[in-house]
Parts: C-alpha cells; structure tokens; sequence
C-alpha cells in the first residue's frame, strides 16, 4: 500500500486516445518529470491541453493548490517523443515565484512521482524509472526540452537532489499491508487453522468460517486479535 497523503484532483481531457505503452495497458516502464516553463496554474494547463492535445498532453499537473490528473496513465501520453511516450508516464511541475508555494507544489510533486512508480511496481532508479525530459531529449530524441532542470536548479534542488527526493518520499509513503497476517510458513496457516477447527468442535467458538479462513491464509491481525480476546473472555466464563 502506498499512502495517500495527497488527494488527486481529477480533470480528464475528454477524447484523447487510448494507446497501450508498448509492453501494454498499464505496464509502464517509469515516469517522466517535466516542468511546464510557465506560471499558469494546473488547471488552465489542462484547460490549454483540452484544445491542443493533437500537439501533446500528459497525464498530471501539479502546481500549489494540489494534484490534476487529465489523462489515464494507463495509456500513453504526447509528452516527450515516440520512444519516451511508449514507455512513460508523464508529469508537469507548473512554475511558481513563490517559495511556500513551491514547497507545497515540490512536495506534492515528489509523492506524486513516487506514487506512481509504486503503483507501476517500480522502485526509484534514476535515468531508468525516474527521468527528466532533458535526459529524454539527449538518449532517445524525438523532443528536445531540457526540463524540469533549469527551475528545479533555481529553487536549489540539483537532479540528483531532486531523484533522492522522489526516493525519501518512496520510503515515507510506503506502508506495509498492516492488516494481512504475514505468516511465512504453510504449517504455520494450517496450524492456526487447526487449533480453530478445534476451538470450533469444543464449541469455544461458533462460526466455522474462522477456521476456513486461516486455511485460506485469509485471517487479518484485526480478526485475529478481536477471536483472541473472544475465546479468552468464554474461557473465564464470560458469556459473549
Ligand atoms: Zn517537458
């Protein structure tokens, strides 16, 4: 699971196509970081895209108020050239003057990349699942933009600042999947499965399904901890 400490702000281009990367729908291979080389808010960018995404569009912006997206990530994008578009998901930084505001717009801008190489089931490796568009210009051509550089540097954040980020917001965000009981051995789910069998017969317990699910190795921490203190409490005599 991976948090979601940022909303996403829907606001899809009606009528772009719906082209799979070249390894399919959804199989993305990382995520392009652009920045859009002007002050307009994420909103008229997208609102620009809605009447020019025959010439390019992407799939998110970003700026201070929050997170857009305007186009499926689990399709390609117009936003960096053939090779990069059949590969990557891609993402806009809008400028802004303002330092708290960049803060707001960089830090979301940040959990946004990780999130979507979680979700792709990518880490963060730098020029192979995170990339510029300046990289993508001078490896695989087909465009020849140098962002999101040049701003980036302007608020004191070098690529290799800015990909360490990407990676710090990676790790903050990602969380185990608290609830599903990690058992790592086979004998470990049927002996919890026949110690609830058991519990069933001597009638401790009266619902079979608990049982069935640890033997599907389906029981969470929660169910777990709640049957515990269920079958403590009938054993001193507590009617529950
Ligand atoms: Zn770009």
């Amino acid at each position: 699971m991976f948090k979601m400490k940022y909303s996403i702000i829907p606001d899809f281009i009606e009528g772009v196509p719906k082209i799979p990367y070249r390894l399919g729908a959804g199989k993305y291979e990382g995520v392009v970081s652009h920045e859009t080389a002007g002050y307009a808010s994420a909103a008229n960018e997208i609102m620009y895209e809605r009447r020019n995404w025959k010439n390019a569009f992407v799939h998110y912006f970003v700026d201070s108020s929050g997170i857009r997206q305007c186009a499926d990530h689990n399709y390609i994008a117009y936003g960096a050239g053939f090779t990069a578009n059949q590969r990557y998901v891609h993402v806009e930084l809008c400028r802004t003057r303002e330092p708290d505001a960049f803060k707001k717009s960089y830090d979301m801008y940040a959990w946004l990349l990780a999130y979507i190489l979680y979700r792709g089931g990518h880490q963060v490796v730098d020029n192979v699942t995170l990339l510029s568009h300046d990289w993508v210009s001078r490896n695989f051509g087909g465009t020849d933009h140098a962002d999101p550089i040049a701003y980036l540097a302007s608020w004191g954040i070098s690529w290799t600042e800015h990909v360490e980020n990407v990676k710090q917001a990676y790790l903050e965000n990602q969380q185990e999947d608290e609830d599903t009981m990690k058992l790592e051995q086979q004998w470990q789910w049927k002996m919890l499965g026949d110690s609830l069998d058991g519990l069933y017969r001597k009638g401790v317990i009266s619902d079979y399904t608990w049982a069935e699910k640890a033997y599907k190795m389906e029981l969470s921490h929660s169910e777990i901890a709640w049957l515990n203190m269920v079958i403590l409490a009938r054993q001193q005599g507590v009617e529950v």
